[in-house]
């Protein structure tokens, strides 16, 4: 029994590989197929493979979070009937850039979050070119190099955790985290709306692959996870979205942005629960008192 819900939890739908995580490496193998440059141009940093690489992460940004925000936020595809909060976004707010929270998020997601993006990728295909990271053939190993696609997505989590507790160290999160707080009724391009020294803490994920052997379909599945699925933890609806066929969303971390002291991980590695962090919502439910409300 053990086993078939193990079974059900690896290749159910939804399940662990399915579709999210399985949608990401087929997003990863087409660009790495069709639109990242030959390995053999990283060996010196230059403007072409750089602005190749940035011009491709700035389209990837606008049609995940761009999508997901005009069919949900825009053209209201799904009205507010399945979104955890039933009013839409003020929007117009003085503690937004630019006095608006749309333009303030796409600034810092879509602006200053690719740059950080196009870094980490550039600074690690030009280790990878030049041989000063270890390198996993998947030919040689193929069974390592499977099992990597299914490790990343728990790394992440287990990674996100952490830094996410560091950065609500009140020194750090005055300074830096608070700006991601200000959404307390996040849309998609909440995701990424993090002070850039947050989105550097939380794309250094990939800094694994400088020490553990990887292939950079490894290392760039990682860094897509990271930087696009911020859009399906901040859009603010319970899936299944598009007719009950698109399972997405994240209820954990809505509760992260209502309650702010708690569950700081997601819900595939449990962390919150193995640390007393977690609480699922309910007044009296798992997790006893839920922290106070963070105030709008
Ligand atoms: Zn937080
Ligand atoms: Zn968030």
């Amino acid at each position: 029994m053990r086993f078939a819900a193990l079974l059900k939890w690896l290749f159910g739908y939804p399940g662990y590989i399915w579709p999210i995580n399985l949608f990401f490496v087929a997003v990863t193998c087409a660009t790495w197929f069709y639109t990242q440059p030959a390995l053999a141009l990283c060996i010196n940093f230059e403007a072409g493979w750089i602005t190749q690489i940035y011009l491709r992460n700035l389209a990837l940004m606008w049609l995940y979070y761009g999508g997901f925000h005009l069919y949900l936020y825009t053209l209201k595809r799904e009205g507010t009937h399945q979104k955890y909060n039933k009013k839409w976004p003020a929007r117009k707010s003085r503690v937004f850039l630019f006095g608006d929270q749309v333009y303030d998020n796409i600034f810092w997601t879509a602006g200053v979050g690719t740059i950080i993006w196009t870094g980490y990728e550039g600074v690690t295909m030009w280790l990878y070119a030049n041989h000063h990271i270890p390198w996993l053939d998947w030919a040689m190993h193929p069974g390592y190099f499977i099992l990597g696609f299914f490790l990343v997505p728990l790394w992440r989590e287990f990674h996100f955790y952490w830094v996410h507790r560091l950065i609500h160290w009140k020194p750090i999160y005055r300074h830096v985290h608070y700006l991601h707080h200000k959404n307390t009724n996040p849309n998609p391009w909440s995701g990424m709306a993090m002070h850039p020294i947050e989105t550097a803490l939380y794309l250094s994920v990939v800094l694994i692959h400088w020490v553990v052997p990887s292939h950079p379909l490894h290392f760039l599945f990682n860094l897509q996870h990271a930087a696009l699925s911020p859009a399906n933890g901040h859009h603010g609806f319970e899936g299944p979205i598009a007719n009950g066929k698109v399972p997405t969303g994240s209820y954990f971390h809505y509760l992260h942005h209502r309650h702010f002291e708690c569950n700081y991980g997601e819900s595939t590695v449990p962390l919150d629960r193995w640390f007393g962090t977690f609480r699922d919502g309910q007044p009296d439910g798992e997790g006893a008192k839920l922290p106070e409300e963070h105030p709008s």
